[in-house]
């Protein structure tokens, strides 16, 4: 999402697949997922967007809590209070140990590709952490 909205790629994309093609239907979960956070618009009380923030463990995890940060949506999901108390904010960066499993013919082009549009994430590395739910 970030590098495409940085290379302006956004017209000619998007995620939603009940959509028309060109505009999201909004109320899907990837629309939620995707459109919201592009500024697109979506419906939180959307029926398959609610089923999916009362499922556990909740799909997508944590695209889904950082989504409902960036969006401020967090009073919408009392539920999900907890994981939404942490910083989430490294969610758009890139994963530096990440470049080790990159096949050595692309590795160089893309890993200075994945640097120009985004920052690394800083140590401890948080994703190495996450375990939001038991099971
Ligand atoms: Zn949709």
């Amino acid at each position: 999402m970030e590098i495409c909205q940085k290379e302006k790629l956004l017209p000619y994309l998007n995620s939603c697949l009940r959509g028309d093609g060109t505009n999201g239907c909004g109320v899907c979960w990837k629309c939620f997922l995707k459109n919201g956070p592009l500024g697109r618009p979506f419906d939180i009380n959307g029926k398959e967007i609610q089923i999916f923030l009362k499922r556990r463990p909740l799909p997508t995890a944590t695209h889904a809590l950082w989504a409902l940060q960036h969006l401020q949506l967090e009073s919408k999901v009392p539920e999900l209070s907890e994981y939404l108390e942490q910083d989430l904010s490294w969610w758009t960066c890139y994963y530096p140990p990440a470049k080790n499993i990159l096949q050595e013919r692309w590795q160089e082009e893309i890993w200075n590709n994945i640097s120009n549009y985004l920052s690394p994430m800083k140590q401890p590395y948080p994703v190495e952490s996450v375990h939001y739910f038991e099971d």
